[in-house]
């Protein structure tokens, strides 16, 4: 299983499409990038073999596509941490891959994500570069960030309604390759420029006053597609305008600006949450509460088993659902849940809410 040799390697876990973000971050670092195989059923299977059996769902994922990237000659792994359980699973991680015979160098970046301390460690383990050139990068990771959260926002609230089925997806492919050989901040903006434009132009067969839904909840299952099922293409696909908060824009503006948009949460989250409860679970509080007021139909709560942030979350949304006759679906995720039992279920609160439309329209 010794994979090691004189050509730095590095890889990192996928979220989303994010990969193609940070790769030239991670180029920093190394001579190549190996990007994991997307992940399958295999993946899962191997993660949850070698992990703790009452490890979270992000904790098996990650160890998976770990696995994978080793396979593929990755001598170098990246793992972040912080908040919860999180700020744990480089260390364990690391100990598992060690015991399974891997060579490698694993790089942890736990609850130390300014700017100034992320170049410091680059400039640590890459001397020869200028701190211009590594701020210049991370400027051009984040704006590539950037990017990515606005096209999917767009297609997250448009793809349901797409005339001819798949323009959306096919778009969206050509944009992540193009992306991918971006070589400077102009590329961006003429890709951005670019595919605004291309997604407008997207025939589409609207309603003026759509099902709109908020999607919140722990952040992995939130914008991995393949740990929640794509369920928010499967919204999509039932004609649902879905709305979706916490990115990774989001999460990086937080940091790059030293703001906390936890106190703002928790005043939304008013009178359901008195204090913060850990990781993304005030988030996910404050905002079905605001999204609420602002007239959402309902709201889908993700969380993988287990996951306490949010399992604290669940009651006091439950009170909120309660008293405001609010519609709120959860979903829970292990490597055990079934595709069938969540389309099932989301095909019944998509009739709930249409009833529940018609009825509240017809009362106005
Ligand atoms: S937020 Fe939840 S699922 Fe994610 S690492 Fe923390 S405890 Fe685990």
């Amino acid at each position: 299983m010794e994979k090691n040799n004189n050509i730095k390697k590095i890889s990192f876990p996928h979220m989303g499409n994010y990969f193609y973000a940070l790769k030239p971050l991670a180029l920093l670092l190394a001579d190549e990038v190996i990007m994991p195989p997307p992940i399958t059923k295999k993946t899962i299977e191997l993660g949850t073999k070698h992990s703790p059996e009452s490890a979270c769902i992000p904790f098996k994922y990650n160890l998976g596509n770990f696995i994978e990237a080793l396979d593929l000659g990755a001598n170098i792994l990246v793992q972040s941490g912080g908040g919860c359980r999180f700020g744990y699973y480089g260390e364990v991680q690391e100990n598992i891959l060690k015991n399974l015979g891997y060579k490698f160098e694993f790089l942890k970046f736990v609850n130390d994500f300014s700017i100034i301390k992320i170049s410091k460690y680059i400039k640590l383990n890459n001397p020869e570069l200028s701190y211009f050139k590594i701020f210049k990068t991370i400027l051009f990771s984040y704006l590539r960030v950037r990017l990515i959260d606005k096209i999917e926002a767009y297609l997250r609230m448009n793809i349901g309604f797409e005339v001819k089925n798949g323009d959306f997806e096919r778009n969206l492919k050509l944009f992540l390759n193009e992306l991918d050989k971006s070589k400077n901040i102009l590329d961006l903006s003429k890709l951005k420029k670019k595919y605004l434009e291309i997604l407008k132009n997207i025939p589409t067969k609207k309603p003026q006053n759509p099902i709109r839904v908020g999607i919140v909840g722990e952040l992995y299952v939130l914008m991995e597609p393949f740990s929640n099922f794509n369920i928010e293409k499967e919204l999509g696909r039932r004609g649902i305008e879905v709305h979706r908060f916490c990115s990774v824009s989001s999460i990086l503006h937080d940091i790059f600006t030293f703001d906390s948009h936890t106190k703002s949460f928790l005043k939304h989250a008013a009178p359901y949450l008195k204090y913060h409860i850990g990781a993304h679970g005030t988030e996910s509080v404050g905002l079905a509460n605001k999204l609420r007021k602002q007239g959402f139909d309902g709201i889908i709560h993700v969380k993988p088993f287990g996951c306490m942030p949010e399992v604290n979350a669940m009651s006091a949304l439950h009170r909120m659902a309660k008293e405001h006759n609010f519609p709120i679906l959860y979903f829970s995720f292990d490597s055990q849940t079934s595709e069938t039992g969540i389309k099932t279920r989301i095909e019944a609160f998509y009739d709930m809410l249409m009833m529940k439309k018609k009825r509240d329209t017809m009362q106005i």
